[in-house]
């Protein structure tokens, strides 16, 4: 069936959307099955069992992610916040102390901050990048701020030279969270090799996954060390391993905890990373191809500016800024987000709900904090958003997996919008309070 769409004169046909299916994610093959196995074979499931005369997948994978990312060192760990924690404990970072956290993030950086017993201070954005903003930033410092927070968010980085700037002149340490970008470059080179530490996130959504996981890199060797020590309780690597016998010797300089990532997720990291930045490549074609489809069409739909010095983008999700005045009156963006989740039969998110508003951050509920005097800083509210706000008003974000599905994906995604916009009212009888949820 064709039909014309008034908004755009483009004629289209109406696709089936609901059977069509996506680009498998995560993605594997044969040579992840073949070292999965070969983990399960080994009788070393953890770098806390012994040694079995071949170098642990964990080790293997932490030289090739730093060798990646331009740094000396990387520790993998469980999970991405895991990667924030000992990063904020490797500085330092404790109670009494504050961390500048973007207001528009995934609820983890401000509850890993409170984890080590810091106030997240919450820093509005700049709504080009949608990353937290320099000037914004700058103006939160004061004598208790002792950490940086820059998340790389969706598909753009932060604007780092300003960030970089900001922690010299103030001698304030940069954590770079890279949790939604893995090889994406600024000025040619790696993000997470700008900032004291590079923190990243291998959840089942992210570009590079073993479903739970997660990796700080840094090139210090000084907090390396103390990295090692955090994520298995004060242990480190003896350097001369025995076959049989356990490969970690205790040191206990610093106070640890168990965050060690498992052989067989270390196993599926060093094989997935192999495929990283051909998977980058493709996703960075096809949301090219999806902006070259809505070229003239700017007021009904736009896509982040990309700096020229970020060199390389990775698309964790794609972020599109929707005309929802104009082509979908009386519509949230979040009843858009649900009609087009079922018109592609794949989760479309809205933006983060901003920080200081998010449902997942309670800080004042935890037990953490209740006897701090300091305790009243950590409530969300008193940190006004609004470059948060707005953008979360006007913005849909596609999962990264669909554009593993090169121009085809792009049009079906192109597709589904200009049909949505030819019939407004099936967005209106979409439900039109915040649902969606963000991921
Ligand atoms: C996913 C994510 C995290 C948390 O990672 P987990 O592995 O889920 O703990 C932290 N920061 C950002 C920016 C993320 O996207």
């Amino acid at each position: 069936m064709t039909m014309h769409i008034d908004a755009s004169s483009h004629s289209i046909d109406t696709p089936a959307e609901a059977n069509v299916t996506w680009p498998k994610w995560p993605s594997h093959d044969s040579g992840t099955l073949k070292i999965v196995s070969e983990v399960l074979e080994s009788t070393r499931w953890t770098i806390s069992g012994a040694y079995t005369g071949q170098e642990a997948y964990e080790r293997r994978f932490a030289r090739a992610f730093a060798d990646y990312c331009g740094t000396l060192y990387c520790t993998p760990v469980t999970s991405g916040t895991s990667a924030l924690t000992i990063s904020l404990l490797a500085l330092g970072v404790g109670a009494g102390d504050e961390v500048l956290v973007p207001g528009l993030t995934w609820v983890a950086c401000a509850s890993a901050t409170c984890s080590v017993g810091a106030v997240p201070v919450l820093v509005d954005i700049d709504p080009t990048s949608l990353a937290m903003s320099p000037q914004a930033a700058e103006a939160r410092i004061n004598a208790r701020t002792k950490a940086i927070l820059l998340v790389h968010p969706y598909c753009r980085t932060a604007d780092i030279d300003a960030f970089l700037d900001v922690s010299t002149r103030h001698k304030i340490p940069l954590i770079e969270d890279c949790s939604q970008a893995h090889g994406a470059m600024w000025r040619g080179r790696k993000v997470g090799s700008f900032g004291a530490l590079g923190c990243f996130s291998m959840q089942q959504a992210k570009v590079l996954t073993s479903g739970e996981g997660g990796a700080v890199v840094t090139s210090d060797p000084v907090l390396a060390e103390k990295l090692e020590q955090l994520r298995a309780d004060g242990r480190l690597f003896s350097g001369t391993p025995v076959e049989s016998r356990l490969e970690l010797v205790e040191r206990g300089a610093v106070q640890g905890q168990n965050f060690c990532l498992t052989e067989f997720q270390s196993a599926i990291l060093l094989d997935r990373l192999q495929h990283l930045d051909q998977q980058n490549t493709q996703r960075e074609a096809c949301a090219e191809t999806l902006q070259a489809l809505f070229k003239g069409d700017e007021d009904f739909i736009t896509f982040l500016r990309r700096d020229p010095r970020n060199t390389r983008c990775t698309y964790y999700n794609l972020v599109m800024k929707v005309g929802l005045e104009k082509y979908f009156p009386g519509c949230t963006i979040d009843a858009l987000a649900l009609a087009m989740t079922e018109a592609l039969n794949v989760q479309v998110s809205p933006l983060y709900q901003p920080m200081n508003s998010f449902r997942l951050y309670n800080p004042l509920s935890s037990p953490r904090i209740k006897n701090f005097s300091n305790k009243l800083d950590f409530e969300p509210a008193r940190y006004p958003l609004p470059q948060a706000e707005s953008a979360r008003l006007y913005h849909i974000t596609l999962p990264n997996w669909v554009l593993l599905g090169g121009a085809d994906s792009a049009h079906r995604i192109a597709t589904a919008l200009r049909a949505l916009a030819a019939q407004p009212h099936k967005v209106l009888a979409a439900r039109q309070a915040p649902t969606a949820d963000a991921f």
